[in-house]
């Protein structure tokens, strides 16, 4: 983009919103380049604005338009596929200063929130009125409702609660042009008209800039109750994964961990977990009382019809709680091991066990450690791929065991993201899993809510 352009922009933008807070300073910038994809480089933005009120949003969303400036929209910067890194001569607009929680709406069961709130604040004030909101990224502590929505976001308990888009039946957004716009609102059921929401909800800040969100609450649920399973083999895992499902468990979390993953988090946190063990399942169930002890009764009957070498249930709740930390925590404790790339592939449940197998041929192939955890009861896994900081064709292996990884969650019938996103990482695959026709369907909508492609270009579509 032409400097004069960019400079007109910004005079402009000092005109009209005279007390927004605007970054230009490049060291100020250079803290708004990149999310957690760490190995993107991408060129610092123009500017970054800091707004309070969807006024202001729409308002440097209509100059953007008037001026061809690219408007990125930006969270906590948690992202794992850089869909908020910064785009050349873009504007960025990071929502964390609209951060106020308007309304829980008790009667209605909805909590009405700005996109700047954090996961883990948005739970917590709902908390305090014995409600739950239910998707919790397991970054819950350092991700915005606003990233959340961007991404549609997975988590721990989507197996039972859902993933943000089940969450969501209202939203304010800005679109392309700088208008306003109401989707939505409290009635829990509505098929008025096509469904924009869920179109927008996901689509990584493409379509529209969300302001504002309507999401859905509950009641608290009771306390989990939390079931280590460990397995001499990832496969006899995998296998206790359907067995779960044949047995009728519905576990809130069914996560799992590799023996890479066992003993980093271990090192860690000193759980003492089986570091011999080739996988761990953790089991949690938030059914009332006996009902929970009964479904961990079964899904150790399961488990250990699967191959598991031993179970063990947490001894309170607060056991409970530590390993589920752990278990948030086990992308930090890979950073021990090397330069930790997280995937996030995923296959339908009962392909879970091949594509186990998968990740370890792909590992041997390449000379690569990779080490595994995931939503395994969604399908979903964090294939962590470690390079070692010495290897000067970590880079290139690195490369080969990412395409290899996507082609065989693809030929699974999966996914190459579960919910991470497509962003700027993973754009050339996704003609690949989706096909040609539902790209340029993807086209259409994107040229019908943006019209001048102003909106995070160079996420998600491929280059046409
Ligand atoms: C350790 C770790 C664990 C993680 N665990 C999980 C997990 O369990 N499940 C999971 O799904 N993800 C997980 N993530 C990824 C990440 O936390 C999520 O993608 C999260 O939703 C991003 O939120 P954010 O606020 O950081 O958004 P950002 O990274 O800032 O943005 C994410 C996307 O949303 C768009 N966006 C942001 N705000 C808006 C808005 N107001 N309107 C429109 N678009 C917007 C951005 O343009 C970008 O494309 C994890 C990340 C880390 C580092």
């Amino acid at each position: 983009m032409d400097t004069t352009r960019g400079a007109a922009f910004l005079d402009a933008v000092a005109t009209r919103l005279p007390n927004l807070r605007l970054l230009t300073d490049p060291l100020d910038l250079e803290g708004y380049r990149r999310d957690e994809t760490a190995y993107l480089e991408p060129p610092p933005p123009l500017a970054v604005a800091l707004p309070t009120e969807t006024a202001e949003v729409a308002e440097l969303v209509r100059l953007a338009a008037l001026h061809h400036v690219p408007v990125v929209p930006r969270g906590a910067g948690s992202g794992l596929s850089g869909g908020a890194t910064s785009v050349a001569g873009g504007l960025t607009i990071s929502f964390m200063r609209m951060n106020r929680i308007l309304e829980i709406d008790r009667a209605n069961l909805v909590v009405i929130t700005q996109p700047g709130v954090l996961n883990a604040a948005l739970k917590r004030a709902v908390a305090a009125e014995g409600l739950f909101y239910a998707p919790d990224p397991a970054s819950t502590e350092v991700c915005s409702i606003g990233g959340n929505l961007g991404t549609n976001a997975g988590g721990l308990c989507c197996l039972k609660y859902g993933v943000t888009r089940d969450a969501v039946i209202g939203l304010e957004v800005v679109t392309a042009t700088g208008e306003i716009v109401r989707l939505g609102g409290r009635t829990t059921k509505d098929v008025a008209g096509y469904g924009l929401i869920p179109l927008i909800v996901g689509s990584q800040g493409t379509l529209a800039l969300i302001t504002e969100a309507t999401l859905r609450l509950r009641p608290t649920p009771p306390p989990m109750v939390t079931l280590l399973a460990f397995f001499p083999s990832l496969t006899s895992a995998g296998d206790a994964v359907s067995a779960l499902a044949e047995a009728g468990v519905e576990p809130c979390t069914l996560e799992l961990m590799d023996r890479t993953t066992i003993r980093a988090v271990d090192d860690d946190h000193h759980l003492g977990l089986d570091r011999e063990a080739a996988a761990m399942l953790m089991i949690e169930s938030d059914l009332p009382g006996a009902a929970a002890t009964r479904a961990l009764q079964i899904a150790d009957a399961a488990c250990l019809g699967a191959g598991a070498i031993s179970t063990i249930v947490a001894e309170n709740a607060a056991e409970a709680d530590l390993l589920r930390q752990a278990r948030r925590q086990a992308f930090n404790s890979m950073e021990r091991l090397g330069v930790a790339r997280m995937e996030d592939v995923g296959v339908p449940r009962g392909r879970v066990p091949a594509l186990l197998v998968e990740i370890e041929r792909i590992g041997m192939e390449q000379g690569l450690v990779i080490a595994t955890f995931g939503h395994v009861g969604d399908g979903n896994l964090h294939p962590n791929i470690i390079l070692d900081r010495d290897d000067p064709d970590g880079e290139k292996k690195l490369n080969k065991a990412t395409d290899a990884l996507y082609r065989a969650a693809i030929a699974l019938g999966g996914t190459v993201t579960a919910e991470h996103g497509i962003g700027a990482t993973r754009r050339e695959y996704l003609e690949l899993q989706r096909g040609s026709g539902a790209v340029a369907m993807m086209r259409a909508v994107k040229a019908a809510f943006d019209p001048l492609g102003i909106l995070n270009p160079g996420k998600v579509l491929p280059d046409a």
